[in-house]
C-alpha cells in the first residue's frame, strides 16, 4: 500500500513527502461501558490508513483520496470546509490544531486504507489519528499523544456530526503490538496488558446487517442506566455491584433491572479478562466473551437475529470466545479461534450463514499491532 501512496503522490505532485500510518482498532470486551464511566480494552489493527504528506508554502490543502479516485482543495479557516465526505476529516483535524493554537499551513497529501468502512474497525479514527499524528510532526506542534486522540474526536464532533467517544482515536494513536489497552473511560487513566494468543486467531465476522430502529435505542438504554446509578446514589454504574443491584431491584423496572444488570457484570468482565490476560489463560478470556454476548443479546438487547446466529455457530464449532463487537444491531462478531479449529469455522460459517440468510459474511481477520508512527 506504501508503494501504491507513493506512486500516486509522485504522479500528482511531482516529489516525494513522508509518510504516516495509523490503524483502526478492535474492542476485545467492555461494551457499552463508556458512558457509564466504566472500562473498554481496544487494541490497534493491521489494518490502517497510510498518508504521504509534504508542506506546499501556501495556506491551501490539496488531497487526494487514491481509494475514491477523488481530489479536494481546500483552506484552513472556518469557512473552507470542503463538501466530499472524506476530506471534511483532514480539514476538522486542522481546524481542532488551530483552535488549540498550533500553527499550520497548506500541504499536499494523498492517502489510501484498508479498513473496511463502516464495519465497525473505526477507518474514521484511522483517518484522523493519521493526519493529527502527521500534522504534530511535520509542523512540530508538541501535542501529546492524549491531545491528538482528543482532536479526531473532535473532528468527529464538530465537522462530522458523530458524538463518539474516545475509545476509537485513543487506540489508533496509542495502540501496540502485542498490546490491549484498559482505558478507564471515567479518569482517561489506561493500562498495556499482553495479547499474544499464541496457538488462536482473531477474527471478525461482518453480518452485513445494519437494522436501523426507530425509537433511539441507545438514549433509552442510557437513560435506564442514569435512573438506576441515581436510584443507587451513584455518579456512574461503574460504581454499583451486583448486590447493590439487588437491593433495589423491587424499586424499579425490569427492564431498567436488565439493562444495569448487563453493565454491572460487563464492567467486572474487563477486568476479569485483564487478569486472565496476565496469566495468559485465553480460555478465559474466550469465556468472557461468551458472557458479554450472552448479557448483550438477553439482557441489553442490542444483538440481532444475525449476530446471535453467529455466536451460535461459533459455540458449535467449539470456538474459544465469541461476541458481536460494537454498539449491537448489526456489525462484526469478534472471535477468538484455536487455530486447528480455524478453517472448519469459517466454512461452517459462511455456509451456515448463506443458507438461513442467502448471502455469506465478511471475515477479517486481525492481528493487534502498533498505533500511529512515521514510515518515511
Ligand atoms: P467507521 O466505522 O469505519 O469509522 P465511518 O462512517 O465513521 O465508519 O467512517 C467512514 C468514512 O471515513 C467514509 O465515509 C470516508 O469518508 C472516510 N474513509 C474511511 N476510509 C477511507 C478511505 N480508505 N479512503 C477515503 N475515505 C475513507
Ligand atoms: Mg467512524
Amino acid at each position: 500500500m506504501q508503494q501504491k501512496i507513493r506512486a500516486k503522490f509522485q504522479e500528482y505532485f511531482k516529489t516525494e513527502g513522508s509518510v504516516f500510518a495509523s490503524p483502526g482498532r478492535i474492542n476485545l470486551i467492555g461494551e457499552h461501558t463508556d458512558y457509564n464511566g466504566g472500562f473498554v480494552f481496544p487494541g490497534a489493527i493491521d489494518k490502517g490508513m497510510i498518508a504521504e504528506i509534504k508542506l506546499n508554502g501556501t495556506d491551501k490543502i490539496r488531497a487526494y483520496s487514491v481509494d475514491l479516485d477523488d481530489y479536494a482543495e481546500f483552506g484552513l479557516t472556518e469557512n473552507d470546509l470542503p463538501k466530499a465526505g472524506w476530506a471534511k476529516y483532514i480539514f476538522g483535524v486542522c481546524r481542532e490544531i488551530i483552535k488549540r493554537g498550533g500553527e499550520i499551513h497548506g500541504f499536499d497529501t494523498a492517502f489510501a486504507g484498508d479498513v473496511p468502512l463502516g464495519a465497525g474497525m473505526s477507518s474514521s479514527a484511522a483517518l484522523e489519528s493519521t493526519y493529527a499524528f502527521a500534522l504534530n510532526e511535520l509542523f512540530q506542534l508538541g501535542i501529546d499523544k492524549f491531545e491528538l486522540a482528543k482532536i479526531g474526536q473532535s473532528t468527529e464532533h464538530n465537522y462530522v456530526g458523530v458524538k463518539c467517544g474516545i475509545m476509537d482515536q485513543f487506540a489508533s494513536i496509542f495502540g501496540k503490538a502485542g498490546s490491549l489497552i484498559r482505558l478507564d473511560c471515567r479518569s482517561l487513566e489506561y493500562k498495556y496488558f499482553p495479547f499474544n494468543p499464541k496457538g488462536y486467531k482473531l477474527v471478525l465476522l461482518d453480518t452485513l446487517a445494519k437494522h436501523e430502529l426507530v425509537d433511539s435505542p441507545y438514549n433509552k438504554r442510557r437513560e435506564s442506566c442514569e435512573r438506576v446509578a441515581a436510584k443507587l446514589n451513584v455518579e456512574f454504574l461503574r460504581d454499583a455491584t451486583l448486590e447493590m443491584l439487588e437491593g433495589v431491584k423491587p424499586e424499579i423496572t425490569e427492564e431498567d433491572y436488565m439493562r444495569a444488570k448487563y453493565v454491572i457484570g460487563e464492567v467486572q468482565r474487563v477486568l476479569d479478562v485483564c487478569d486472565a490476560l496476565e496469566a495468559g489463560d485465553y480460555e478465559t478470556v474466550g469465556q468472557k466473551m461468551y458472557e458479554t454476548h450472552y448479557g448483550m443479546s438477553k439482557l441489553y438487547e442490542v444483538s440481532c437475529e444475525e449476530l446471535d446466529f453467529l455466536n451460535d455457530v461459533a459455540k458449535e464449532c467449539g470456538v474459544t470466545g465469541s461476541r458481536v463487537m460494537g454498539g449491537g444491531f448489526g456489525g462484526c462478531t469478534i472471535n477468538l479461534v484455536k487455530d486447528e479449529l480455524y478453517d472448519v469455522f469459517i466454512g461452517k460459517a459462511f455456509a451456515d450463514y448463506k443458507a438461513k440468510f442467502g448471502f455469506e459474511p465478511k471475515m477479517y481477520p486481525v492481528v493487534i499491532s502498533d498505533g500511529s508512527r512515521q514510515l518515511a
